[in-house]
């Protein structure tokens, strides 16, 4: 069986409990970098920046792994330069052989 009220609840009773009902408005900021709303302590959801400074977002510095890598990448591409004009000097002879 369901409760019964025992006593009746005056208005201000009821009131008064209901003043902690509100909901609080969510306080918005606006984003350094693109403009948008960001909540505050998040980062933004369209640019992904944090922070008052846009400079936070650049301040992650690579790891060294990834420079090797990259040093890796450019020793790649300066062989590859070397292979090409190596084929580019093969076929600059083949052409003077069949001029001739
Ligand atoms: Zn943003």
């Amino acid at each position: 069986m369901g409760g019964v009220p025992v006593k009746h609840h005056s208005k201000g009773k009821v009131g008064r409990r209901r003043s902690h009902h509100a909901l609080k408005k969510i306080k918005l900021a606006v984003c350094v970098k693109c403009g948008g709303p960001v909540l505050p302590h998040r980062a933004c959801l369209q640019c992904g920046n944090y922070g008052p400074l846009e400079a936070k977002t650049a301040e992650i510095k690579p790891k060294k792994t990834t420079r090797k890598k990259k040093e890796e990448v450019v020793l790649e591409a300066k062989q590859e330069e070397v292979k090409e004009e190596g084929e580019v000097v093969a076929e600059s002879k083949e052409e003077e052989k069949k001029s001739e």
